[in-house]
This record gives C-alpha cells, structure tokens and sequence, in this order.
C-alpha cells in the first residue's frame, strides 16, 4: 500500500484524528498549531449533527440544514489536514494506519469513529428496516413514508393499503421516542391535506420497547411523561415488546403476534464501530473500546478512542458514561489538554463526566428535561429544548436556517419539505 501523498513534511508530532463527528471535529479545532501538526480523516466531508436526523426523516428540515463540510469548518486551521478516507486497519506496533487512499504513519493516534446501528445479528430486520445513524438514512425513510402514501394512492387492497399506511418503530429512547412524537404530528396536521383520498384515522403508530419504560436513560419523571405525551398523540407505545423477525410487510413479535406495516423503524440500539488489527479483548459492552481514564486504550500509549466508540469504566461508573454528544466533546477537550501536557511532560489529568442533564422532546410544546437540579416537561421544557439544540448547530446560517423553518412550521402547522428526491445512476457507455 504507497503512503498517502502529499501531506506537508512534519512539523511536531503528527496526531492523526479518524471521525470529524462530536469528538474527532472538536479535538481537531483544538489542537494547538505549535505543538502538533494534525491530520484528520472521515469516510463523509460533512460532519453530521445527529439528534436532528428525526427532522429530516419527518420532513421537518433540509439535510444541508444539519451537515456542514468539513472543509469549510477547518478553513482557519492551516496546520489540520483533512482528507476524506476510510479507515481499514491499524499496525499500532509500526504506529501506521492504513485507509482507503493509502497508509499513514502517526505519532498519536485519536479514533472517533462513532458507533452504527445494531440489529443484534437479524439479517432480516437488516435488509428490510430503516435505521437512523445517518443524514443518507434518514432522508430514506423520509423517501419511504412518502412513497409509502403515494402507493398506498394506488390500491383497493384493504390490507396492503394499512401495510403501506402504518409505522413502526422498535426501541423507546430518545429517537423513537422523538420519531414517533414528530410521525404522529404529520398524521394530525399534514398527511390529510396532502391525502384526502386516504382514511388517516386507520393509520397506526406503533413504538415498541423492550424493556417496561421509556426513555430509560432519564429518570422515571421524564419517560412516565413522554408515555403520557404519546398517548395523548395517539400512539399505541408497547412496553416489554420485543421483534422477532421482519420481512418488509409484517412485524412478527415475540410470541407470535404481527403488525402489519411497510415501514419498521429500527432504533433499538447502536454497537460501537469495530478497527481491524486491535486485540479482540480490547472491546467491552456494545463493542466499545476499552480505555483508561485519559482515553487510552490498555495495550498502546499512543493510542486513544473517545466518543461513542470508547467505554471508560470507572467505580463510580461501572457501565461507562452514555453514548451522547456531550460525553464526546468533554473528552475531547480532555485529550487534547492531555496532548499539550504530554508534549510537556507534565502529569496527564483523568477525565470525568460533568452530566448537564438530557432531554427529549415529543412534539409541538411537549418535552422533557432532568437538569442536574430540577426535572422539567410540556411547553418550558420544549422551549429549553429548541434553544439547546439551536445553539448545537455549526454555523450561523444553518442556526437561522434551522429557527426560520421551526418558526414556519410552529406557524402553519405544516412540514414544507415533503419532496422525494433520489439520486440517478449516470447512463454507462461503451467506451
Ligand atoms: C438519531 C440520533 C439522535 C441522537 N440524539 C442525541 C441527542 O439528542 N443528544 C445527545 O447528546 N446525543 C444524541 N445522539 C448521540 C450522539 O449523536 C452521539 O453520542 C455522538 O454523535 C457521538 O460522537 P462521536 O464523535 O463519538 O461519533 P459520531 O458523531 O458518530 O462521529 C463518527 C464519525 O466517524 C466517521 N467514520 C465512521 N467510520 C469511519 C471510518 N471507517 N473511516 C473514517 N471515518 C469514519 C463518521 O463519518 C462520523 O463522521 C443521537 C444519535 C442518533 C443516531
């Protein structure tokens, strides 16, 4: 494999950063230009702001609103290098990686590489549901409800017609919870209009979980009220309700009961992304890295995984911290503190989750919120909610983007986005 050419000559010690999601992107930025020279590595040019995808898929928002190029973020950064490229193995003992545009030799190496869905090993429920670890997934899902409806159109066939009409969605955390909440709302105030011809009160949503509450990662408050909520917006929310099997028309539950529907939403878990040439008793829970608590893994001292793709087990945290944006960017504020301090042979500080609670909004008005000191639901929730998120977003013109289109839909009781866009194959010719 030749070396990945034209990378500027070395000046400090090269960190190599593989994702420019939450973590990858924000330890990138801060690296400091004196000590390091930094190159960063994504499969996308965009980085992606995940806890939006929900909007895209329910029309709610444009895909541009909620990814922003890599490039342009970097643009002020002439010491980070980024090229888009595909990880495929690490040689930590040549301190090398190799990637889809050739090898590279590092001096520290920082992954981020996220975590993907887990389908827990059902090749079925792979090939026929849709998931959500994407902006390209959920603009799918946003092509398949609209088509769904469009051919739903187009048959007298009573039972086809509810399998086109109806959704379901597998697992109660903040995305199902958050889908099912904005799916309903569209059933309300839109498809009807655009629909006329179809029996909207037929339509089912369906969220179910598997374990006896939602949003198990927020207090009992929280997940009580977001059940409450879902009821409210006629949901059927089905708790203790595991999937068995699915063939693209029917959900087969365990025990045997089935719910007929076209579209089965799979947010039921995620599984960190796994890296060739690491010890296969590197991983913990989820596939996660196992890292010390200066996010380096056990074997290497010049390697280190946070994020998504990383567990830190501590006493006080046995089961690691969350698998949220927060944790991600704490971390890497962390390292590269520890990086700086490496270079100066100074003592590396330990890391430690500082939680500034979580949230999860239902729909219009509705959300919840634990704050370190208080718990919040309906309209002030939802308020804190769209500030929080707001503020997220990268870039000035994708935050008014992102406001202008809020505020028209709070208005208008509409989503103006419902458009089914697919990319084209080019024509092939013979020479
Ligand atoms: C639908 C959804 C909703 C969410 N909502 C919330 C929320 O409301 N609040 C919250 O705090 N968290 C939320 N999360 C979780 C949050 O998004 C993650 O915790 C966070 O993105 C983790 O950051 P990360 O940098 O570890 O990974 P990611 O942000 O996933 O970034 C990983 C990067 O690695 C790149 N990559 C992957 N494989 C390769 C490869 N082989 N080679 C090169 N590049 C690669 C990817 O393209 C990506 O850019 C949500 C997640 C999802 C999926």
């Amino acid at each position: 494999m030749n070396n990945v050419a034209n990378l500027p000559e070395k000046r400090g010690k090269r960190v190599v950063i593989i994702g420019a999601g939450f973590a990858g992107l924000k330890l990138a930025r801060s690296l400091s230009e004196k000590h390091f020279q930094v190159v960063l590595l994504d499969k996308n040019n965009y980085h992606q702001f995940q806890p939006l995808f929900y909007q895209v898929a329910t029309s709610g928002l444009e895909p541009s609103s909620i990814s922003f190029p890599i490039r342009k973020i970097l643009q002020h950064k002439k010491h980070v290098h980024f090229r888009v490229a595909e990880l495929q193995k690490v040689r930590w003992e040549e301190k090398t990686i190799e990637t889809s545009i050739g090898e590279m030799g590092y001096d520290y190496l920082v992954l981020a590489l996220g975590a993907n869905t887990n389908f827990f090993g059902n090749q079925n429920i792979e090939r026929h549901a849709i998931s959500m670890k994407s902006v390209s997934e959920a603009l799918l899902l946003r092509n398949r409800i609209l088509e769904n409806y469009e051919r739903a159109l187009n048959t007298s066939h009573g039972m086809e017609q509810e399998s086109l009409m109806n959704v379901v969605i597998t697992g109660g955390g903040p995305t199902g919870v958050e889908l099912a909440g904005a799916i309903a709302e569209m059933r309300q105030y839109v498809l009807p209009k655009d629909y006329p011809q179809l029996d909207f009160s037929k339509m089912t949503i369906t969220l179910l979980e598997g374990s006896g509450r939602l949003l198990n990662g927020m207090s009992d408050h929280s997940g009580n009220n977001a059940l409450k909520y879902l009821g409210g917006l006629n949901v059927k929310v089905r708790l203790n309700c595991l999937v068995e099997d699915y063939d693209g028309k029917e959900v087969k539950l365990k025990g045997g009961e089935r719910i007929l529907s076209n579209t089965l939403i799979w947010a039921a878990g995620v599984r960190a992304n796994g890296i060739a040439g690491f010890p296969d008793n590197s991983m913990g829970f989820g596939g996660r890295y196992k890292v010390d608590s200066f996010s380096r893994v056990e074997f290497n001292n010049d390697v280190f995984v946070i994020g998504d793709q990383s567990i830190m087990i501590t006493e006080d945290r046995p089961n690691g911290d969350p698998q949220v944006a927060q944790v991600a960017i704490q971390q890497a504020i962390r390292l590269n503190k520890n990086l700086t301090r490496l270079q100066q042979g100074k003592e590396l500080d330990t890391f430690e989750y500082d939680d500034k609670g979580s949230m999860a909004t239902v729909g219009r008005n509705l959300a919840v919120c634990d704050l370190p000191y208080m718990k919040m639901k309906g309209f002030l929730a939802w308020l804190l909610w769209l500030f929080v998120h707001l503020m997220s977003i990268l870039g000035a013109k994708n935050k008014v983007f992102v406001f202008i289109n809020w505020a028209w839909s709070y208005v208008t009781y509409d989503q103006s986005l419902r458009l089914l866009i697919k990319p084209v194959e080019k024509k092939k010719y013979d020479n």
